[in-house]
């Protein structure tokens, strides 16, 4: 099974990835946790992206092309995968879809999320900086206070989440990963859910929807 999430940053892509990664026992390929390793670990790649991810804008097309098609290549890959934030433009979706990339993608299922509730969930994400787990301060928060409950880092805020960040990559968004909404849906492939209702209410819509492609 080879899916894509796609909806705005803070729509629970990454979330429900891991609901999604643990039930059909196949990896998530997330691009910003890939290239905030890449920035974390100051590698070549995380060198050209850190400018341009703290600003809340998109790395180049070929830049993460060539990291998702690195990752394909490792062997966990073979059954199949779960994009989580890629494509993330309408040439990107072109590239991996070409004769030469072939990266395949069997359905999208598309997080839909208003403006306002995005400004809201991201202003109060808090994130681990070791293993990657996100909370919330009011809807998801730590039960280990300001630390996380799987490691005991202290949990930090993303610096693109800050306020004018967080409206910058919002306007990235409707710029140039809202069009591919409609991409997928020409090609007949594209499943939305309702991303403002309970977090168990989008697991649910999100398993329904790949329950009935399993059929
Ligand atoms: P995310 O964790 O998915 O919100 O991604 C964080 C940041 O990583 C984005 O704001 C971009 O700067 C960069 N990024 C992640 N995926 C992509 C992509 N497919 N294309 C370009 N930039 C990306």
């Amino acid at each position: 099974m080879k899916l894509v999430l796609l909806g705005p940053p803070g729509a629970g892509k990454g979330t429900q990835a891991v609901k999604l990664s643990e039930k059909l026992g196949i990896p998530t390929i997330s691009t910003g946790e890939i290239i905030r390793n890449a920035i974390k670990n100051e590698t070549p790649v995380g060198k050209i992206a850190k400018d341009t991810i703290e600003r809340g804008e998109l790395v180049s097309d070929e830049l993460v092309l060539e990291i998702v098609k690195d990752r394909l290549k490792d062997d966990d890959c073979k059954d199949g995968y779960i994009l989580d934030g890629f494509p993330r433009t309408l040439a990107q979706a072109e590239m991996m879809q070409s004769v030469e990339n072939n990266i395949g993608v069997d359905f999208v299922i598309n997080i839909d999320v208003s403006d306002d509730e995005i400004v809201s969930r991201l202003s109060g994400r808090r994130v681990c900086p070791s293993c990657g787990k996100t909370y919330h301060v009011v809807s998801l928060p730590s039960s280990c206070g300001d630390k996380c409950e799987a490691c005991g880092e202290k949990l930090i805020v993303r610096k693109d989440d800050s306020p004018e960040v967080i409206l910058n990559r919002l306007k990235v968004y409707h710029e140039l990963t809202a069009p591919l909404t409609r991409f997928y849906d020409e090609q007949k492939i594209l499943y939305t859910v309702k991303g403002a209702e309970s977090l168990d209410a989008v697991t649910a819509q999100v398993m329904d929807i790949v329950g009935r492609q399993r059929r």
